[in-house]
């Protein structure tokens, strides 16, 4: 009897402390995530300030990675406009307003 006791009370601690474990992975994970949504912000803004140069004397500003021109946007492939939008994941993340 003793020991059945004593084995559910190890079983309860083993239980409870494998739950702390997971609990603070999963704290860590988040604040992973939320560091690294962080610094693709960041990485974002830096893309941005880049994206159209000063405009030339002779020419209007272009994109440094497709050469599209400012007036007429970035090419369909152009891998900057790609970086600088949001990822499938990202906007699927993103909560919505409900009317
Ligand atoms: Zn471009």
């Amino acid at each position: 009897m003793t020991d059945l006791f004593a084995s559910r009370v190890r079983n309860g601690l083993k239980i409870t402390d494998e739950n702390e474990t997971l609990r603070r992975q999963l704290a860590q994970r988040d604040t992973t995530i939320t560091d690294q949504a962080a610094e693709i912000k960041r990485l974002r803004e830096v893309l941005r300030g880049i994206e159209w140069p000063r405009q030339t004397c002779d020419r209007s500003p272009y994109c440094p990675m497709c050469g599209g021109l400012r007036h007429d946007g970035h090419k369909t492939d152009c891998a900057l406009v790609a970086a600088l939008s949001p990822s499938k994941t990202e906007t699927d993340s993103t909560p919505t307003e409900k009317p």
